[in-house]
């Protein structure tokens, strides 16, 4: 029987050692760290053997294959050392997709992630078909290939999962944007993350399309280094495209298979302009599955924010509170400033990336009237927007900072949370952030 050893028990290296227990292989599983209980319940009730707080090279050089979780670096000693032995290092993606006949539909990018993948699956979903949503958000794909059957699979997958792929092929691969994100994990070296999430080309066919954006230069560049023989289906709000989605005066037009269909832009259910650009990357996704044009309209106009992203809280005293925590980056809270129409309060701060907010400095000017810096060590935001913006401050909790937030704005104004930086200074995670906001909000 050939031996299996997964590395790292959360979601997804737990859903692949159930998969190779349901497979038939001889599985094992090690994590250097602590598994948390519902995971190690999980590999109990499947009766998978396991190690926590060490990896046993004994039990681990002697596999036929090696799954790695994305979350382990593959400069770690273990992986390198499995790697010497000439065994071969797979992702739980393409181990899942070996045992899976679905259609797929995945998507990667820097920003929009979550947000163009919900859509699709609610789309697929409004078109009454059998659709899996997976990948990072929810049941690992490689748990719901063991457990489920789905005639499609909705995957959103990061640039960490795409890294030890081989034959993994999606149907469709999207690409939402690519912009400077998660650069330790890719020597700081931007080729290496674009190369990273162009991994989701490889393998594509004629049969399958690739959608993205085409006014993002960094996508536009890299394509222009390589041959694809899929069909191309770029989205764009800049010009028009031959085939893909583009504007046209307040319409967005999908224009697919020699046809075009339209919707009026005020129809859209989210806002934004970084929101129109994820609405065409799922319409497009939705032609390409047959989808009807009636299904697609009524699907972009009914569907509800997801949340942490843009999402609205309360209006207290004419105030507007957004919850956009999981803006960690610079680009998304460009995004999340972009598309207010009334003056800012901005609750900004955390882990910084080594960001550039220089590219904020414009619609900070235009729109934001105060600043609260949530985090640790404010001293960069502090430099980059104190010649802009007179009113700025300092808080430790998301308490704090909702009771300055409001003492600064106005009937008319908006609260904003958009960090455009990681939280791990002050909380658990972006979830923990946005929930301790919203708690903040509902009490003032
Ligand atoms: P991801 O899963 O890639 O992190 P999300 O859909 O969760 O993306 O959104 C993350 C953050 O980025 C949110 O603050 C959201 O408002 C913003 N955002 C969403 N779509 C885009 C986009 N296409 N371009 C830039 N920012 C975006």
């Amino acid at each position: 029987m050939s031996r299996v050893v997964v590395l790292g028990g959360a979601e997804s290296g737990v859903g692949a050692a159930v998969l190779a227990k349901v497979k038939g292989f001889d599985v094992f599983l090690s994590d250097k760290g602590q598994i948390k209980e519902q995971y190690a319940k999980t590999l109990r009730e499947w009766d998978i053997p396991f190690e926590e707080g060490r990896h046993t090279e004994d039990l681990i050089l002697n596999a036929d294959e090696v799954v790695k979780s994305p979350g382990i670096p593959g400069t770690v000693p273990m992986v390198q050392k499995i790697r010497e032995k000439g065994i071969r290092v797979v992702s739980e993606i393409e181990f899942a997709s070996r045992y899976d006949s679905a259609k797929k539909i995945c998507i990667t990018g820097s920003n929009g992630k979550t947000t163009t993948t919900s859509l699709i699956y609610y789309l697929l979903q409004n078109a009454g078909l059998n659709v899996g949503l997976g990948g990072n958000i929810g049941k690992s794909y490689a748990y719901q290939v063991a457990t489920e059957h789905f005639d499609y699979y909705v995957l959103e997958i990061s640039s960490f999962q795409l890294d030890d792929i081989y034959d993994f092929r999606p149907d469709i691969a999207i690409i939402t944007n690519i912009t400077p994100d998660h650069l330790d994990r890719y020597d700081h070296k931007m080729e290496n993350y674009v190369a990273a999430k162009f991994n989701i080309t490889r393998n594509l066919t004629q049969d399958d399309c690739f959608i993205f954006d085409s006014d993002d230069e960094i996508t536009v560049g890299h394509l222009s280094k390589i041959v694809l023989r899929c069909k191309m289906l770029p989205f764009s709000q800049e010009k028009e495209v031959k085939e893909g989605a583009f504007i046209r005066e307040n319409k967005m037009v999908l224009r697919y298979d020699k046809k075009e269909t339209d919707l009026f832009l005020e129809e859209l259910a989210l806002g934004g302009k970084h929101n129109i650009y994820n609405s065409m990357a799922a319409a497009l996704a939705a032609k390409v599955t047959s989808i009807e044009d009636e299904v697609i309209r009524k699907s972009l106009s009914s569907f509800q924010p997801i949340e942490h992203r843009l999402e609205p809280v309360l209006s207290i005293k004419d105030v507007l509170y957004i919850n956009d925590s999981k803006a960690t980056n610079v680009d998304s809270a460009w995004y999340a400033l972009e598309c207010q129409k009334r003056p800012v309060v901005w609750i900004v701060g955390g882990t910084d990336k080594g960001n550039d907010y220089s590219v904020l400095n414009e619609l900070v000017k235009q729109k934001v009237k105060g600043i609260v810096c949530l985090g640790k060590d404010n001293a960069k935001i502090h430099a980059a927007f104190s010649p802009i913006v007179q009113n700025i401050t300092d808080a430790l909790s998301a308490k704090e900072a909702v009771e300055k937030a409001s003492k600064m704005a106005e009937a008319g104004d908006v609260v904003l949370l958009s960090p455009c930086c990681a939280s791990f200074d002050l909380f658990k995670n972006y979830e923990d952030r946005g929930e301790q906001f919203k708690a903040a909000v509902r009490n003032l």
